[in-house]
Order: structure tokens, then sequence, then C-alpha cells
């Protein structure tokens, strides 16, 4: 017998793109999905049309699962595709607007983002880095950050991005795996007006680093630093004597781009590996598609370049589409609460791309914040990293969006590449708290255990059916992980995600959760995303992570930690009454058994909750590697919490 996970949440109404917005979509095609469908490869083919190619492919795909080839002989360069080709036309357009935390900034032009690219690319060639060599990136969010990444593909050697708040250990760790000799860091930054000391960290780290041979290190805070002879080089040194001229280098198709790791939540991170012709053609028509990336947008996409969204969606999809984007150092808490909204008023922001972890923080902060700004330039938003709660999603439609922007809820991972389930904004009708339909090419489906398809409003687990161009292709070093983890539950042919999902009437995807936190009460299998969802719907709670722990009665019991709203207080009547709210909402077998108020809980750098590390708290197991968490210390204040409950 196949267990399914049982989903009982109440539908949202439905919301719809206003007409202006249809008229003018860049697809604006109904027919588009079912196009997709009758030639897959054919689609993908007419799309690769949109990237530049020195030399055009053999194939467009070839599959032999689980390793697909795609654009296979084809030739061309990553970095060439987002600058280069838009030169002779858009060479004065602003491509990039720096936005730094001490309220400093900076814009380069596509012309003057070519210029540095390529002299720092020839630098990089000079000091001796070849093709295939792998480059560690640990920069926070300045424009070197992006001129690296460009210059590394310019060259042909994969870049590894570190998230610049890691730890010294998680940075060694990262250039190990990967057998990285060089880094591109830089001197220190500032973090709400504390300097970091960057180098520092840097130094630290690799001397538990045997492969480092070369560390470049850019001028940003100007703080004192040591530079160790033979080894260290500033930025500025190496770029002074070199060409301003680079050719681009003529790279497969199927030559890595980069690697890139995930976040962590559920386990050691994975060194995703991407290649480049896929990778472009994919995250070039999703940018296109799904942000409606127009000639006269600012598009402003908050993730860090750490992580694969700063990679896909603040560099080379909007890039390689010659957009304009807005690159943001610092937080959206300071100079204060409102410097999000005063850079888009300061810019006339367009498109804006964030997380439901800040869109919580923003409704958890009042209205009044956002209202004191001009966010009349919006005209699209867009939502990634976790399932985003329905009432978010008003809050975020409504106060942000002034009830007139779609919204794009936007599934995928580091290992698709690209987004995989997303509405089209000109065509998708919008309900709040689901990703909608598969992007055109793109077969997911709920299964169960056996890969059966579960019926339709039943929850079971998310699968990809068949290759798509910006798939990853391998686990740096570890090809039977990569096997183990996506491609052993149903055979090789079907890809799982992990993720724990139910399929409506109207064939929408409802993201449940993860599979592995999927809780087991009393026979019933719950998703956490919905109980999470019920607890935020209550005016009182700000944001909820449930958990399951270990009962000898039922098996598991509900517990769920909860984030309270500025102007609601702790009390056991309120907990008792969010006990009873989850139970109108969603049953009896919902019911929280304990309710923890907290102020904070564990998350990954990118603002999602560490899920296996909330559930060594609940069950008082180990907690496991923590390098990418983001506040270690509320790690022994929850746990102290649950055991006063036991
Ligand atoms: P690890 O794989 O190391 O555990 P991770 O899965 O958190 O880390 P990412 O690749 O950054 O690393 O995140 C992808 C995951 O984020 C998805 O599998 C899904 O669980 C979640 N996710 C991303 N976007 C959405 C979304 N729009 N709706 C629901 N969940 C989402
Ligand atoms: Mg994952």
């Amino acid at each position: 017998m196949t267990e399914t996970i049982e989903s009982l949440l109440k539908e949202q109404k439905k919301y719809y793109p206003p007409e202006e917005f249809v008229r003018n979509a860049n697809m604006k095609d109904p027919q588009i999905y079912e196009k997709a469908e009758e030639d897959l490869e054919g689609f993908w083919e007419e799309l690769a049309y949109n990237i530049d190619w020195f030399k055009k492919w053999d194939t467009v795909l070839d599959w032999q699962p689980p390793h697909a080839k795609w654009f296979s002989g084809a030739k061309l360069n990553a970095s060439y595709n987002c600058l280069d080709r838009h030169i002779s036309k858009h060479g004065d357009k602003t491509a990039l607007i720096w936005e730094g935390e001490m309220e400093n900034s900076a814009t380069y032009t596509y012309r003057e983002l070519l210029d540095a690219t390529a002299r720092f690319a020839a630098a990089l060639k000079e000091m001796g880095i070849k093709k295939g060599d792998v480059v560690t990136i640990y920069l926070p969010m300045i424009p070197e950050a992006v001129i690296s990444m460009l210059a590394c593909s310019r060259i042909g050697a994969p870049h590894s991005v570190v998230f610049a708040g890691f730890s010294a250990d998680a940075l060694a760790q990262r250039m190990n795996d990967s057998n990285s000799h060089y880094l591109i860091t830089c001197d220190g930054y500032f973090h709400k007006g504390k300097l970091i000391e960057q180098k520092e960290k840097a130094d630290i780290g690799l001397e538990n680093c045997n492969c480092v041979e070369k560390v470049i290190v850019t001028n940003h805070a100007a703080n004192a630093i040591a530079m160790k002879e033979d080894r260290d080089i500033w930025w500025d040194e190496l770029i002074h004597n070199v060409d301003s001229e680079c050719e681009p280098e003529h790279m497969d198709a199927e030559d890595i781009l980069f690697l890139m790791y995930t976040s962590g939540t559920t386990g050691k991170p994975k060194g995703v590996v991407h290649t480049t012709g896929g990778y472009m053609v994919g995250t070039n028509v999703t940018s296109k598609w799904i942000f409606d990336l127009k000639d006269d947008d600012i598009y402003w996409c908050t993730a860090d370049v750490g992580w694969i969204t700063g990679h896909s969606y603040l560099v080379y999809g909007p890039l390689s589409n010659g957009a304009t984007i807005v690159m943001h150092e610092g937080a959206p808490d300071y100079p204060d609460k409102g410097r999000f909204w005063d850079i888009v008023e300061k810019y006339g922001v367009t498109i804006f791309y964030t997380a439901p972890t800040a869109i919580r923080t923003f409704m958890k902060w009042g209205d009044d914040i956002p209202a004191k700004y001009d966010l009349s330039s919006l005209r699209l938003l867009g939502s990634v990293g976790e399932p985003i709660n329905p009432k978010a999603w008003l809050w975020y439609y409504e106060v942000i969006g002034n009830s007139h922007c779609p919204i794009v809820d936007t599934w995928w991972q580091t290992e698709t590449g690209m987004i995989m389930i997303s509405p089209l904004p000109g065509l998708t009708t919008m309900k709040p708290g689901t990703a909608t339909r598969p992007f055109p090419g793109i077969k997911a489906s709920v299964l169960d255990d056996d890969g059966n398809e579960v019926p339709e409003g039943n929850g079971g687990s998310l699968a990809i059916e068949r290759p798509w161009p910006s798939m990853i292709r391998t686990i740096n070093g570890d090809e039977q992980r990569f096997l183990d983890t996506y491609w052993s539950k149903w055979g090789t042919d079907r890809y799982l995600a992990g993720d724990g999902a139910r399929r409506d009437k109207d064939g929408y995807f409802w993201v449940l959760g993860r599979l592995d936190d999927v809780i087991k009460v009393s026979g019933h299998r719950l998703g956490t995303m919905e109980i999470e969802s019920s607890l935020v719907s209550h005016k009182a709670v700000a944001e909820a992570a449930v958990d399951g722990k270990t009962d000898e009665i039922k098996g598991e019991v509900v517990v769920a930690y909860v984030i309270l709203e500025a102007d609601a207080k702790a009390s056991d009547e309120l907990k008792q009454e969010l006990k009873e709210h989850v139970v109108e909402e969603i049953g009896p077998i919902a019911r929280p058994k304990q309710i923890i108020f907290t102020d904070d809980l564990p998350k990954t750098r990118s603002g999602k909750i560490m899920r296996r590390v909330l559930k060594a708290i609940t069950n008082d197991t180990e907690v496991g590697d923590i390098t990418t968490l983001q506040n270690p210390a509320v790690v022994e204040e929850l746990k102290r919490k649950v055991n006063e409950l036991r």
C-alpha cells in the first residue's frame, strides 16, 4: 500500500491579471502550453534562437536517463550573451544600478559593464586561470560580484559563489569540495552599519584549504587587512596593466558554467553542476515570459548572488535579455524599515522579486511603512523560496502591489536552474498560495511511492517527468549522490523534487512542504505548509513553523513554533485560540499539541526555515551541520523552551 499526503486547506478566491497587462504581455498565447506539448524539442529549439551561438547545435536533446545533453555540438559564451550582443543597440542603456549599504550608489551601462568584465577577464587569464579552473567568489552584493561571475564565464572558468555571510568553515568546505585554486574576495563590507572583516574571515578559512593558489582582493570597505605575499593580490593592481579586451571563450553547450551549493535545508549542501547552453536558454526565456521583461523595465531581484536565484534571475536571465537590474547591498531594515520601498521609489522599480520570509517580515512591521513611499511604478511582483501563505500573498498583492500587480509565485530549485512552476502573468488566473502551472514544456506530476499519479486533491510527491534544458547535470564529485537523491525513487526518467504537493481541479500545483517533513498523526499524513498557513491566517500570527514530535500513541503530534505580530500578546488563552483556529480551518487531526511562542526561527541564510534543525530541536536529537544557519543562537533558545514543556 502506498501513502499519500492529506490536504485539507480550504480553497481561496481567484485573481485576474489587469486587462492592460494581458494586452501587452510578452507571452499572451494561451495555446503555448499545447504547442510545447506537441513538439517538445521543437519548442526548446525555437527558444534557443533567443541566444547567440558561435556554432549551432547538432542535436537539441540527447537523453540517456538521467543524463541529458542539450544543444550538443553548439558553441556559445554566457558573458557574450549578457553583454557584447547588446552593445550595438543598447551600449548606453543602464545594465546595473547598484545601491550600497551606506546609501552610496553606482550605475553601469552595458558598455561599461562589458569593459569592466573584459578587463577583469583578461587579468584572470594573464594570472594563469584557464578554461575549466574553478574560481570561488566570496563577495557581498557589490558590482564586482557580477563582474567576477561574468568574467569567469567569459574565459570558461566555472565559478562557485559562496554567500559572503557564510563562515570561514563553510568557505573552506566549498573550496575543498570543488578543488578551487582561486578565490575572489574583498577587504570588508558593512552590514547594518557594522564592519564585516571579510578578508580576515577568508584567511581563516584558507588555513584549512590546501588547494588555494591565488587570492584576488577588491577594495570595498577600506579596512586594514593583511596581504599574504605571493598569494594575495589587489584587484586594482591586477587589472592595471592588462588589455581592456578579452575575446569570449567559445564554450561547448555542455561545458560547466558554474557550481552552486544548495541551501542545506534538508542535509549537507550539494554542489549542483550547471552547464552553459541549456541554462542560458532556460533562464533567458523564463525571465522574458514570467517577469515580462520589457526594454524600459527597472527590475529588482532582492536575492543574494550567493543563491541560485541571484545567478538565474539577478545575473544571467535578466542580463541576457538586456534588462536594467537593481542590485542592493544591505538589509531591508537598515538604516530603517522603509529601505526597500525607498529603493523602489528612488529608481522607479517596475518588477520586484523577493522571498516569502521577507514579505512576512514586512507584513509584521506594518502597512504604515510602505504607505510612506510612492510604489506606483510597480507592475509585477514575484515570490520564491518557500510556499507563500495566502495571508502573506494577499498582503503583498494589496499593500505593495496596490491590487493591480500580478504576482508570480515561482517554484523551482537550485537543481532545476530555472523556474519550473509559475503563473505566466498575462495568461494565468492566480490563487493565493499556489505556484499554479508548470512552465510550457515542463511536465510536473504528483505521484505516490509506486510512481502512480495520485487523484486530484490528494497530496503526494512532486516529480518532473521529462528533461529540461537547465537541469542539474550532476553533483560535483558525487555522482552517486546525484543518482540516489533524484533518480532512485521511480527510476531514472522521473526527477524526484523532494517536495510534497497536491494538484487541484484547475491543474494547479500546491506545494505542501518538504517530503522529509510530512507529519504522521494517527495514520494521517500531513504536510507542514497547510498547518503553517492556517496559523498565519490568524490575526495574531506573523510567522509559524510546524513540526512533528514522536508520540507513543499517535505516532507523531504537531508542534507549532509561532512568531506573533507586533501588537499581539503571548498567553495561554491565545495558545488555546490558535489550536481551535487550526481545527476550524483544517480539522481536528491537525490540532497542534503544543504551541511555542518565539521571536525567531532557525533559518538558512536565504531565509528559509531550516527544517532538519527544527526537527532536531523538537525531538531533542543532534542538530548536525549548522554552517548555513543565519541565527545559530536560536537553536539553544528553542531547545530550552521545548525542554520546559517536557
Ligand atoms: P537543500 O536541497 O540543501 O535541502 P534547499 O532545497 O532549501 O536546500 P534551494 O534549492 O535553494 O535549496 O530551495 C529549493 C526549495 O525551496 C524547493 O525544493 C522548495 O521546497 C522551496 N521552494 C522554492 N520556491 C518555492 C515556491 N514558490 N513555493 C513553494 N516552495 C518553494
Ligand atoms: Mg533542495
